[in-house]
């Protein structure tokens, strides 16, 4: 009864390793959450790269998701808006405008 006696200690040794192995799988479903997490958190971060990638032909239109978006240089991004349509402020405009300000208000001072 060689065989017999076999079983036996393998079911002995299955017993012997269940609790370490329950602890095992406990620990590595959190481990595939914690990846699940990080995978999509970095599928998000991906899925708006393409917005920062300047296109050569600046008048070209991209669609994406039934969406058209264009090429705005003051926002340095494919947006939905026109760059014509574009409300951010131009940053130059404002630096001279202040500037010419403070230099008047040196000359006024000045004398
Ligand atoms: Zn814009």
């Amino acid at each position: 009864m060689i065989l017999a006696k076999n079983n036996y200690k393998t079911l002995v040794r299955s017993v012997e390793w269940q609790a370490p192995i329950e602890k095992q799988k406990e620990l590595l479903s959190m481990r595939v959450q914690v990846e699940e997490i990080k995978k999509k958190k970095e599928s998000c971060h991906n899925r708006f790269e393409w917005k920062k990638k300047k296109p050569t032909d600046l008048n070209k239109v991209k669609q994406v998701n039934d969406k058209e978006y264009h090429w705005c240089p003051k926002h340095a991004l494919w947006i939905l808006h026109k760059p014509e349509e574009c409300k951010l402020a131009e940053p130059k405009e404002e630096t001279n405008r202040s500037n010419t300000g403070e230099n008047k208000w040196r000359l006024a001072n000045s004398g």
